[in-house]
Parts: structure tokens; sequence; C-alpha cells
């Protein structure tokens, strides 16, 4: 069972010159979630869901992308922004998400768990970004959502560098059916900067190329 029991409480932050601003805090002294909708006040109650799943899937992503000697951070500030194109981008403990995109894509909580993926890792610049992609993804659909369509890949036009559900099926199909235990092996490398290319030798014993070779073999053409 899941606990359930989190403090909803409100602070008021007065800005310099603006009016006051109203946040929510979901979830306990240890492990929050601050959800700011004062800029697209209609997406208030989306809001508060969306940080309540944030103050349950900290632990679980924490769980899942554990390395020696990190501690995953627990506070993530929710910032809904109107005029925002796109989905939603985590940048050090904050996600701004796209008001419009939430209004058009309602039932879309697994961007949210994306997003907190990437609070998550906490990597420094420099890894390949397909893989920092492919991994927040591989969170989302193999542990959030594993029960929701997976996009249809071409063999033909595919690649492991399309980032994303790609390569989180990719990781996934290597998990099951090759090496157990490459994710969080990636993870590590890519939160202490360690990460190069020839790790996928080392920890598979074979290239990256031709374990996609072997993936996209097993694709429906
Ligand atoms: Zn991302």
């Amino acid at each position: 069972m899941t606990p359930r029991l989190f403090i909803l409480s409100i602070v008021l932050i007065v800005g310099a010159h603006a009016a006051p601003r109203t946040v929510i805090k979901i979830g306990t002294n240890d492990t929050a979630a601050i959800v700011d909708t004062n800029d697209a006040p209609d997406l208030k109650e989306w809001g508060n869901k969306a940080g309540t799943l944030c103050v349950e899937w900290f632990p679980k992503i924490a769980a899942l992308l554990p390395s020696d000697g990190f501690t995953a951070p627990k506070q993530v500030t929710l910032y809904f922004d109107p005029k925002m194109k796109g989905v939603a981008h985590a940048l050090s403990g904050k996600i701004t998400v796209s008001a419009a995109f939430v209004r058009a894509h309602p039932d879309d909580f697994g961007m949210i768990v994306h997003e907190l993926t990437h609070v998550v890792q906490s990597y420094p610049p420099g890894g390949p970004g397909w893989l920092v992609e492919g991994i927040a993804d591989y969170i989302r659909i193999v542990h959030y959502e594993p029960r929701a369509p997976r996009p249809k890949l071409d063999p033909a036009k595919a690649s492991y560098k399309d980032a994303y559900k790609t390569t989180a099926m990719f990781l996934e199909w290597i998990e099951q059916h090759h090496t157990a235990g490459l994710v969080v092996k990636m993870n590590a490398a890519l939160r202490t900067g360690a990460y190069k290319d020839e790790l996928w030798t080392s920890l598979t014993g074979k290239t990256v190329d031709v374990l996609w070779k072997q993936f996209v073999e097993t694709l429906p053409h």
C-alpha cells in the first residue's frame, strides 16, 4: 500500500512588484512538491494531482535509479507556464509545464513522471541526450504506464538515437533479453560523468549498434 497521507499547506510568497502569489505545498517535511498555478489558475486541480504524483513517485524513481553515495532530490517545484510552447522541461529541481499542453492533453500525467525522472537523474552535462531522454521514458513506460499503447517503430528508419520511447523500448528489450541491470549501471555512469560509448561493450559484450540490430529484428516488419 502506498501511504496517501499528505500534508497540504499554503505558502504565500510576496513578490517585490507583483501581487502576492499563492503556491500549494504537497507532501511531508521529507518529500514535497510546490505547485504554482498562479499564471494558469484553471489548472489548479490538475497541478495538485501532478504534485501528489511527484510525492508518490520521488521514492520509486530514486529506488529505480540508485548509485553509490547518491541521495536523490526530494523537492520539486511545478510551474505552469501560460506562454510556453512544447510540453515541459526540468531544470535544477523545477519542472516548467506548458499550460496549453496540459489543457490539450489532460490525461498525460506520464509526462510529469518523465520530467520528475530528470530531477532524480541529476546528471551533469556531457552525457548523450538520447540516452538521458531514453532513461526518463524507460521509467515512464516500463514502470509508470506499462499498459499504455507503445509507438510502432519503423525498422527501416528508427534509431536508438531517436531518444524518448524508442530508446526506452530498446533499453527494456536489453534488460529483458540481454543484460539485466543495464539501466542502473548506465544511470550511475551518467551521474558521475563517467559515461562513454565503450560502456555498452564492457557491460553487455556487444556494441550498441549490434544490440540495436538484434532489437530491430524482433520488431514486426
Ligand atoms: Zn526529457
